[in-house]
């Protein structure tokens, strides 16, 4: 993309609404423009990456075994009459009628039409295990929406729900989503924390929250400082065994981590003082067995092996999608702007022109830019007649986490420079070994953060599902 050609509505000065940084560098970068209290516009930077995400979660569900469908946000209040669940609620539901004087409302969680999905196709218990999702927009109407994209009243959430004979095999996919879940956070170079959590309206037993630890976190969070040790990394999963998903359930979950809502002070003083933690966090993410708590009011049975009917136990599991981008730039960003992690990045690299209209210096801009599209990155290209400063300021702020600078003084000696965002480190080198770099950088199979990103992050999201 070439910055003359886009739409990057950056802001010099700090929007004065906001209250912490992930909103206010959303803002400044030109990522999203609120629409009213609580709902946003997606602008194309943001929308970017918003995309990536969703890609990722896509990747990563389709790994597991769960396969995605998209359903309505807005329904019918009939389903959650069936449920209960209409009346319990509460005012956080947005409710509206139709020219029916039918009772309708905005999806704020899809638990009652998935099971309305499952009931009116599902019989047999030789069609068991199943976990769909979708990645849909919700809304609540959330009392105090604040801090911009981490708390929305309109928000983008992927939503999951498991149908299982037994209850065994309902916690099986529990720990298939808790499993999956960690390898998602970590590709988008996060790391996010299970922690045993409150189920809340969900309703249900076993349930536990993902945070990310970030001052600015809504949730008060108590725990042994050796749960960070821990990581997903580049283990094989076989989503189909029972006990590898169970024991990495374990591994990640035994440690003391639990959010204020659960907090067991005796418990909490059993960790050795030196390990003992309490800190803020960001939920992004949460998964829950609920057993039949749906499919016994609902009827959503299917015959088991003994010809009887039974209700399937289910789960659901939700990743705060749009929340997350929040979360990435609270946990990624300097005092000079974000800087992304390589398997969210919008673009993977910046090119900037020093000289906009030096012929060598266009020339090699150029040809970098053809370079690297032609192996299927998305470089943007800094095109304007601007001076090097506020290139730099600019996208230093969008935080792409490699720039490469090309200058008529640095060509004169067959160099450009190449820049981390993150250290701010610069290597001169040629332009064919610049592209060479960033080539690498997004290889797949290639160590470190960018592991897992090229090819697969390329493809369009549509092909996952
Ligand atoms: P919270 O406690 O933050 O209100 P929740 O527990 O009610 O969230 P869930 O029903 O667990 O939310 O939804 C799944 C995920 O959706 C949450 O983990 C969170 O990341 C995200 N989410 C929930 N509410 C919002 C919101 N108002 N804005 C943005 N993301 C949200
Ligand atoms: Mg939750």
């Amino acid at each position: 993309m070439r910055l003359t050609r886009y739409f990057l509505p950056v802001l010099k000065e700090n929007p004065s609404e906001a209250q912490i940084v992930s909103h206010r560098l959303m803002l400044r970068a030109g990522m999203i423009k609120q629409a009213s209290a609580g709902i946003y516009s997606w602008l194309p930077l943001g929308f970017k990456v918003l995309r990536k995400l969703e890609n990722i979660v896509h990747q990563e569900q389709a790994r597991a075994g769960h396969i995605a469908i998209q359903m309505p946000v807005m329904q019918s209040a009939d389903l959650w009459r069936e449920s209960g669940r209409y009346d319990d609620y509460g005012q956080e539901m947005l409710r509206m009628k139709d020219r029916h004087d039918r009772d309708l409302l905005f999806t704020p969680t899809a638990e009652e039409l998935v099971t309305d999905i499952f009931r009116g196709h599902v019989s047999s218990y030789k069609d068991l295990p199943l976990t769909l999702y979708q990645i849909q927009w919700k809304f609540r109407d959330e009392i105090r929406p604040r801090f911009g994209v981490m708390r929305g009243r309109e928000f983008l959430m992927k939503d999951g729900y498991n149908f299982d004979l037994t209850k065994e095999d309902a916690l099986h996919a529990y720990n298939r989503h808790l499993v999956s879940y960690l390898r998602t956070y970590e590709r988008m170079g996060l790391q996010a924390i299970p922690m045993r959590a409150d189920s809340g309206p969900i309703g249900g037993d076993d349930t536990h929250e993902f945070l990310v630890l970030a001052e600015t976190g809504e949730s008060e969070v108590f725990y042994d400082s050796a749960v960070t040790d821990i990581r997903m990394g580049e283990r094989d999963i076989d989503y189909d065994d029972k006990a590898q998903c169970q024991a990495v359930m374990e591994e990640f979950t035994t440690l003391y981590a639990r959010t204020d809502e659960t907090h067991d002070a005796a418990l909490f003083d059993q960790v050795p003082e030196e390990r003992r933690r309490v800190a803020r966090g960001i939920e992004v993410g949460q998964i829950f067995y609920f057993g039949t708590k749906y499919s016994e009011p609902m009827g959503a049975t299917v015959q088991g092996p003994d010809g009887k009917p039974v209700p399937v136990h289910m789960g659901s599991h939700g990743i705060g999608v749009s929340r997350l981008i929040g979360a990435i730039i609270e946990a990624s960003h300097d005092e000079n702007g974000i800087i992304w992690p390589e398997g969210v990045t919008p673009f993977h690299c910046g090119i900037v022109n020093l000289k906009q209209g030096d012929e060598a210096a266009d020339g090699a801009c150029e040809t970098i830019y053809k370079a690297l599209t032609a192996i299927g990155l998305e470089p943007l290209y800094d095109d304007r007649k601007e001076r090097a400063g506020g290139k730099f300021a600019t996208m230093d702020l969008i935080g792409l986490p490699w720039r490469i600078t090309v200058g008529p003084r640095g060509l004169k000696n067959g160099v450009v420079e190449l820049t981390s965002r993150r250290t701010g480190e610069s290597v001169e080198m040629t332009p064919e070994d610049a592209v060479k770099k960033i080539a690498e950088i997004y290889a797949p199979h290639h160590g470190g953060a960018a592991q897992h990103v090229e090819p697969m992050a390329n493809r369009s999201f549509h092909t996952w599902i």
